[in-house]
């Protein structure tokens, strides 16, 4: 063999070997972040009562509340109420806060989805008065931002990847390439509640990672869906793929863009949820015992209790209450 074959040979070895190797690297990552987020939808638990509030956002709904560009919204578990995202003004989420007759010393965590002003500006504020309180950001926040909040004395939480917040609320982990940002997932009887701040990710990508990691129906999608600059066929393609994800309600609001939420109402019909500052959308109890639909759950090996589904087709059953 002359010297020229036996390097092209010996490279030719080396390049296989890497790549095999590379291969079962990643195999093993995917295997391990599989298991992790299998973890998710077996401990998260199930929610029976519910109330979402928009604190802050650049629609009006309640005459009373001042409308901003921004988005925030209190998520009330009736065990837990967490902040999601806090606005750009910390006077005017304070103020909406006051009417709305919200003790903000209630509140126990905070989630902030994406580094934008417009999500985290109204967070200082919050401390202000409550530091007593759990602030989950992305792991991609700046040191200065979350050296800025433990000065508070508040803890911080990274979140990388998804992982549970507390009774049947989940974060969907930092998704996206460009501007990284997390939603909440709420696991309710009636199926999931998906929240978003700006979902720069893209929403249907954010619902799809919701419905892989708690494989459930999708109830409601609520927030800002990042529409405002998007053509009416991009739109289209967007419910188009969020009806066929199971999408049953839609609640766009924020940087959704006009053209994109009237497309949506139009899709959508009367399982289009009018978002705005002030709209309270409240999930109440179950018409039967959540207990025990759980544990026939567990030995039925369903996923849920069969009459969430029936309930879920049943729009009577689909409990959104405005507040006025
Ligand atoms: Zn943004
Ligand atoms: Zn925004």
């Amino acid at each position: 063999m002359s010297k020229r074959k036996f390097v092209t040979l010996a490279l030719l070895v080396i390049v296989v070997t890497g790549a095999v190797w590379w291969y079962a690297y990643l195999k093993l990552h995917q295997t391990e972040l599989e298991i992790s987020e299998r973890d998710i939808a077996e401990k998260i638990g199930l929610i029976g009562k519910v109330a979402i509030t928009i604190l802050y956002d650049n629609n009006p709904y309640d005459q009373r509340l001042k409308t901003a560009w921004g988005f925030s919204c209190l998520i009330d578990t009736m065990e837990t109420k967490i902040l999601f995202d806090t606005g750009r003004d910390s006077n005017i989420l304070l103020g909406n806060i006051a009417k709305l007759g919200i003790d903000v010393r209630g509140i126990q965590i905070v989630v902030l989805s994406h580094i934008h002003e417009d999500h985290v500006g109204g967070l200082f504020g919050i401390l202000e008065k409550n530091s007593y309180v759990k602030v989950y950001v992305p792991l991609s926040f700046t040191d200065s931002f979350k050296l800025r909040v433990k000065q508070y004395g508040c803890e911080i939480v990274d979140v990388g990847e998804a992982a549970n917040i507390c009774e049947g609320v989940a974060t969907t982990g930092e998704l996206g390439i460009g501007i990284k940002e997390q939603s909440l997932i709420v696991n309710t009887w009636k199926g999931l509640v998906v929240i978003t701040g700006c979902a720069h990710p893209g929403i249907v990508n954010i619902v799809r990672k919701a419905k892989q990691l708690i494989g459930e129906v999708i109830y409601l999608v609520i927030g800002g869906f990042h529409l405002g600059g998007a053509s009416e066929d991009e739109i289209s393609s967007i419910i188009e793929q969020l009806k066929s994800l199971g999408v049953a309600e839609v609640a766009p609001c924020h940087c959704t863009g006009d053209l994109a939420r009237r497309m949506f109402e139009e899709a959508f019909g009367e399982n289009y949820v009018e978002a705005g500052v002030g709209r309270i959308i409240d999930i109440q109890q179950p018409p039967y015992d959540l207990t025990i639909s759980i544990s026939a759950t567990i030995s039925s090996d369903a996923n849920r209790p069969k009459l969430r589904d029936e309930f879920h087709t049943n729009s009577d059953s689909l409990n959104l209450n405005g507040n006025i």
